[in-house]
Formats: structure tokens, C-alpha cells, sequence
């Protein structure tokens, strides 16, 4: 299966995206994680991103798009994939489906996270990453709805939406039964 996850950061995406791709025997494709790879590594594509994940800001459409083209051209991504954290702007969500166009390909469906802001900003403190400071989760936030958010029309005919307050095993459940499997 081809899935997009989409909800708002501190939504649980991470957790359920390795649980549905161990079950769907699909590569985990989290753009977030394959930043803090870089970053760990000081590869120059880690040292630009760190810049705009230190701020909660976006890293470029350009930087993501490439890295994103790049894994996606990987063996282990033919058969389906969980993108998680990825598209999250128009122009990442267009350039997918150019992507997936060029491979003959298209999504089988974008999981939406449905969870209030309130619940997660108490969530994503408690996680302890370096950017998991107040102020920077609140730009996050933001810029999920205004950049992120507007994906959901996009994604219109094809969005699975989920409650995802719960337990991980209730929400990982909900996921399967609304997408039917
Ligand atoms: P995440 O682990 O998904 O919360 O992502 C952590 C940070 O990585 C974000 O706040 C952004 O700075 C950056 N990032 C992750 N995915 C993307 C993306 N698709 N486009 C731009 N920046 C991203």
C-alpha cells in the first residue's frame, strides 16, 4: 500500500507509521527522521535543515522534495511505503504525485490524524526532543495549519480520517478497520 499520513505534530503519526508499515511489510519513511539522520551525520543537507527545525520552521520544498525523490527511488519502496511528516505543503503534495506519476503509480490513501492542540502540545513536551520546546511547538502548530492543514482538501478523495486520542493498540485498530483491512 501507498499511504500519506497527515495530522499535526505530537499526533502519534511516528508511532502508528511503524506499526502500520511492520504489519503492511512496507518501508517507514519519516522526512523528520531522515533530517535528524543527516543532522546526526553533519552532512551538508543535515546542517541547512538544522537551521529551520531548531526555528519549527519549514525546510525548503526543494530540499525535501530531492531527498524524498531519492528514497523513494530505493529498492524497498516498490512494493509501498508510510510517508509520514511528508507531504506538508502544496508544493510537496504536487510534486508527489509527479513522483508517483512517473513510476505509474498513485496513493492508495492519506490517513488523517485527527487530535485537538491542546492534547498534543501536553504530548510533544513530554518527548524531550531538542525542538520540543514551547514556544517552537506552537510555531509548529501553526504552520501545520496554515501550510499543512489545506492538504486535506487536496487529498479530498482519497482522506481516511481517524480519532487519535487513545491507546496506541485502539488508534493502530481504528487505522486498519477505516482503511478496511
Ligand atoms: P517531524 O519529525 O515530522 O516533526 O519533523 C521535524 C522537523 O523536520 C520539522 O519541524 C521541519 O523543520 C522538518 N521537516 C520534516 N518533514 C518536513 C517536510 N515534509 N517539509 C519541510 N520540513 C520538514
Amino acid at each position: 500500500m501507498r499511504l500519506v499520513l497527515v495530522g499535526p505534530p505530537g499526533a502519534g503519526k511516528g508511532t502508528q507509521a511503524e506499526r502500520m508499515a511492520e504489519r503492511l511489510d512496507v518501508p517507514h519513511i519519516s522526512t523528520g527522521d531522515l533530517f535528524r539522520a543527516n543532522l546526526g551525520q553533519e552532512t551538508p543537507l543535515g546542517v541547512e535543515a538544522k537551521k529551520y527545525m531548531d526555528a519549527g520552521e519549514l525546510v525548503p520544498d526543494e530540499v525535501t522534495v530531492g531527498m524524498v525523490r531519492e528514497r523513494l527511488a530505493e529498492p524497498d519502496a516498490v512494493k509501498g511505503f508510510i510517508l509520514d511528516g511528508f507531504p506538508r505543503t502544496a508544493p510537496q503534495a504536487e510534486a508527489l504525485t509527479g513522483i508517483l506519476t512517473d513510476q505509474g503509480r498513485e496513493l492508495d490513501a492519506v490517513v488523517e490524524f485527527a487530535v485537538a492542540d491542546e492534547v498534543v502540545v501536553q504530548r510533544l513536551l513530554g518527548r524531550g526532543r531538542s525542538d520540543d520546546t514551547e514556544d517552537v511547538i506552537r510555531r509548529r502548530q501553526q504552520v501545520y495549519r496554515d501550510d499543512t492543514a489545506p492538504l486535506l482538501e487536496f487529498y479530498a478523495d482519497r482522506i481516511v480520517s481517524v480519532d487519535a486520542v487513545g491507546s496506541v493498540e485502539e488508534i493502530t485498530a481504528r487505522v486498519f478497520d477505516a482503511l478496511g483491512r
